[in-house]
């Protein structure tokens, strides 16, 4: 949490308050160093940033300035890459449901990776009406589970292991298509290292099965996310060392057999998903019985995950996580800042934190007991990097929508966006 409490974030939220009543601000220091811890624990590995957890152009900036390549999941990512400069060996563009037309315009500047047999056939057609060779990967759902021995359980994303052993043949014999590289991607999220560690093995593994069966040596092996970031004060940040010590053990045997494969790891929201906080402004506050409220700027609207959480566990008192809407309860923490900071003397009371649309499912916070708070003062949300403005539905009611700032190295803010 180091981003969200040090004072740098604090007076920028101080500052930024007096032209905005919400906005989501960043930290590119932190953003980058993540993205360096990551390089650093895995030097073998060309890293791919996963637009979809926030797609904002400065913040994938910083990322692509550090080597990344992108993990896209749409013809739109794939797009912003090119933009951006990204290199088409370096974007990897993995989706369900893929149209012709995506395909279509896709197939000149990213690496395709296919999502089903159907799909292979699609691609096949488009690459011979546009007289080329399309060197694509394919997604595969493996046999193994995640967290288990037990076999995994039916999943819509990727083309099923024993389906595509069973096509490699056909497959080789496309006149259009050259099957170069094996996409797997199967948990988000996780905090368990020794997880991770036999998921990265049985990945290796499968990329060592599906080379011997093709016959050919693949040039890549992306292995997907799941590297979990902490949300709750009581979750530990893993161990990315001990990950990759047992990772590039299984690796150097495979590069020995496989030299030219080069391997992948998408970030998923490791680097940016602590490194943002929501502010919102508190813009009334008022008694009803025996509670008070108070009323922020854009709560469900601007960021919805801490209200569906709440919605979610009232139903329900211990949730399965469901990402990306849902992790688990404590997932954000509420910070108080007061334009006028008493600190200690400031006397407490027991409030209510709602927003201000005409909806009551806007509920941040229930009874919460926080520094007494006056028109003008902020909150602040953790955790708010990932998976907050791109899923909040800022339509509703016709707010103004939260700016996304981006606090840089040397103090000043710009727009994210
Ligand atoms: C959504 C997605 C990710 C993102 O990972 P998180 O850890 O959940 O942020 C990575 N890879 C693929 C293929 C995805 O679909």
């Amino acid at each position: 949490m180091a981003f969200t409490t040090n004072d740098a974030t604090r007076a920028a939220i101080l500052a930024q308050a007096a032209q905005y009543d919400s906005f989501y601000l960043y930290g590119a220091t932190e953003i980058t160093q993540a993205a360096q811890t990551l390089q650093q624990a895995f030097p073998d590995v060309t890293f791919l940033y996963s637009l979809k957890n926030n797609p904002c152009n400065q913040i994938a900036t910083l990322l692509f300035d550090q080597g990344f390549g992108t993990d896209a999941a749409s013809l739109a990512e794939v797009m912003q890459s090119v933009a951006a400069g990204v290199a088409k060996e370096k974007i990897q563009y993995s989706a369900p449901g893929k149209t012709v037309r995506d395909i279509t315009a896709a197939l000149p500047h990213a690496i395709l990776v296919a999502d089903s047999i159907s799909e292979i056939a699609r691609i096949q057609e488009i690459a011979a009406a546009q007289g080329i060779t399309a060197q694509i990967g394919i997604r595969i759902h493996p046999a193994f589970s995640f967290d288990s021995d037990a076999p995994a359980t039916p999943s819509k994303f990727g083309i099923e292991e024993t389906q595509a052993f069973a096509n490699f043949s056909a497959w080789r014999a496309l006149p259009n298509i050259e099957i170069v590289g094996l996409h797997v991607h199967c948990r988000s999220q996780s905090l368990s290292v020794p997880l991770l560690q036999r998921y990265h093995q049985k990945v290796i593994d499968l990329a060592t099965r599906m080379q011997r069966a093709l016959g050919y040596d693949l040039s890549f092996l992306n292995m997907g996310a799941g590297f979990g970031i902490p949300y709750a004060p009581s979750d530990t940040p893993i161990d990315l060392d001990a990950i990759a010590t047992a990772t590039h053990a299984h690796l150097s045997t495979f590069h020995q057999r496989f030299p030219s494969t080069k391997i992948y790891i998408e970030t998923g929201r490791y680097c940016v998903g602590n490194n943002g906080v929501y502010v919102t402004k508190v813009l009334d506050k008022k008694t009803c019985g025996d509670t008070t409220f108070v009323v922020l700027a854009n709560t469900l609207n601007g960021f919805i995950r801490p209200s569906l959480a709440n919605m979610l566990e009232s139903a329900c008192p211990s949730p399965a996580a469901a990402e990306p809407l849902y992790t688990a309860q404590n997932a954000f923490t509420i910070l108080p800042i007061l334009q006028m900071d008493t600190s200690a003397s400031v006397q407490k009371e027991t409030v209510t934190l709602v927003g201000n649309l005409c909806t009551a499912t806007d509920l941040l916070a229930k009874d919460i007991c926080l520094p007494m708070l006056q028109c003008g003062d902020m909150i602040a949300i953790t955790n708010a990097g990932s998976y907050a403005a791109v899923l909040s539905p800022m339509q509703f009611s016709q707010q103004v929508a939260p700016a996304q700032l981006l606090l840089q190295a040397d103090g000043t803010i710009i727009s994210a966006v």
